[in-house]
């Protein structure tokens, strides 16, 4: 069975936690310690083939920008997360895939997806959908717009990323 190291990296608040527990334990969690940061581990199937992913749900992004060249290195695949409530959540997405590039090295096909969160939030919604269309097939990245409150299209994620690292 393959096994695969996942990080989901994002702006503090923008629903990382959320997003990952939805995955791991398929619940919702209102109010998650934003300055945990924890490793889970789950198997998933896609396509018939069952693999073991290790998710790092990291915290405190801002703070400890020297800890992204450390979880960089590590992982596999990444999860770019936004909040769709969150214009501004979207400038952290591009830092991060410019440091995954910086890293791995620009001719390398890093597996990564980005999700934007909070989707069941309609009237606070802020970024719309070209947007993110736009910038997305700028990068040549696959995205997803999902809510963890709701269980929205987050196995789509990670079905997405399990397909792009099983290629690699
Ligand atoms: P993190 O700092 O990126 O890990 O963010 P959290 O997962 O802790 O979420 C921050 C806040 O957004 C919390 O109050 C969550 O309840 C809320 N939240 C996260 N995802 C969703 C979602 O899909 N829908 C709604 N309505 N709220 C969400
Ligand atoms: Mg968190």
């Amino acid at each position: 069975m393959g096994q695969f190291n996942v990080v989901v990296l994002g702006a503090g608040g923008v629903g990382k936690s959320a997003l990952t527990v939805r995955f791991i334990r398929d619940e919702f969690i209102e109010n998650y310690d934003p300055t945990i940061e924890e490793e889970y581990r789950r198997a998933i199937t896609v396509d018939g083939e069952t693999s073991s992913l290790e998710v790092l749900d990291t915290s405190g992004a801002e703070q400890f920008t020297s800890m992204h060249e450390v979880y960089i290195k590590a992982g596999k695949g990444f999860i770019l997360v936004f909040s769709l409530t969150q214009e501004t959540s979207l400038k952290e997405v591009d830092y991060l895939r410019k440091q995954i590039f910086r890293i791995k090295g620009n001719d390398s096909r890093v597996p990564i997806v980005i999700a934007g969160t909070k989707l069941d939030l309609v009237n606070e919604r802020e970024v719309p959908t070209n947007t993110i269309q736009t910038l997305a097939s700028r990068w040549q990245l696959p995205f997803y717009e999902t809510s963890a409150k709701r269980n929205w299209h987050i196995d789509d994620i990670f079905n997405d990323l399990v397909r792009q690292m099983r290629k690699q």
